[in-house]
């Protein structure tokens, strides 16, 4: 039986809209045909005017996809609750969960592992039980918990991840989908600072 995946959980940045602080500031000067203000270091001052106006349309015209790995069913129904966010995860109709691996939640104590271990071996058995009696996987993953894993690619615009962000980075959200997070707010300050410095980074170990 595999390890607890939540050690290994995964964030991957798959493609991102380039240039993007240049392109809002672009797309958000029109508003005030104020093209003759772009300087050199211009867009920070003005991405941060627009966000504390909430002026936020122009986050719209840039974009991020990524792909997690190693999280649970459980952070991902949360995850795809997000309208506005595109989303293509693997699939318990089509893939085989014979295998499957869990995330072991950060609430069980360690001396609970190998309890929550022979919980979701027992599951094992009873998923195989009706894979053997030839059930098909989209009605043997009836017995399946939420605790499998998945992959998932998500994209959204800027203007969204600040609202997810603003939701799933709370103290009130679940520890997997804050820690995803997390991960992801750390690539996109990377490529776009003003557009999400304001959120604080957090723990991903
Ligand atoms: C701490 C927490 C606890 C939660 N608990 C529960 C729970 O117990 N049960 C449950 O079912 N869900 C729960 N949710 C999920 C929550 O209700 C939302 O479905 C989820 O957070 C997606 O948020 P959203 O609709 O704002 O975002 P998105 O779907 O990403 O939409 C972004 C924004 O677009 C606008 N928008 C999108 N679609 C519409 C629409 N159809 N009409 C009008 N405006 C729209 C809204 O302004 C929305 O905020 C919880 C979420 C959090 C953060």
């Amino acid at each position: 039986m595999p390890e607890n995946a939540a050690k290994k959980l995964e964030v991957e940045l798959l493609a991102i809209t380039p240039d993007a602080e240049k392109l809002i500031e672009q797309a958000g000067r029109t508003c005030y045909l104020s093209f003759d203000r772009i300087g050199a270091d211009s867009q920070k001052s003005f991405i941060k005017r627009l966000i504390a106006m909430g002026h936020e349309s122009p986050l719209e015209h840039a974009s991020a996809t990524f792909r997690i790995r190693n999280c649970s069913r459980a952070m991902t129904h949360q995850l795809v609750r997000h309208r506005i966010m595109s989303v293509s995860q693997q699939s318990q109709r089509y893939v085989s969960e014979e295998q499957f691996s869990y995330v072991v939640p950060a609430g069980v104590a360690p001396e609970d592992e190998a309890r929550f271990a022979e919980d979701m071996r027992t599951i094992q058995a009873m998923y195989n039980f009706w894979r053997d009696k030839g059930l098909r996987k989209e009605d043997a993953r009836f017995v399946l918990p939420n605790a499998c894993t998945s992959e998932i690619v998500v994209t959204a615009n800027f203007r969204e991840w600040r609202h997810i962000f603003s939701l799933r980075l709370s103290k009130k959200a679940q520890w997997e989908i804050r820690k995803s997070c997390w991960l992801i707010l750390d690539v996109l300050k990377k490529h776009a600072p003003s557009c999400f410095e304001d959120f604080e980074s957090g723990q991903t170990q």
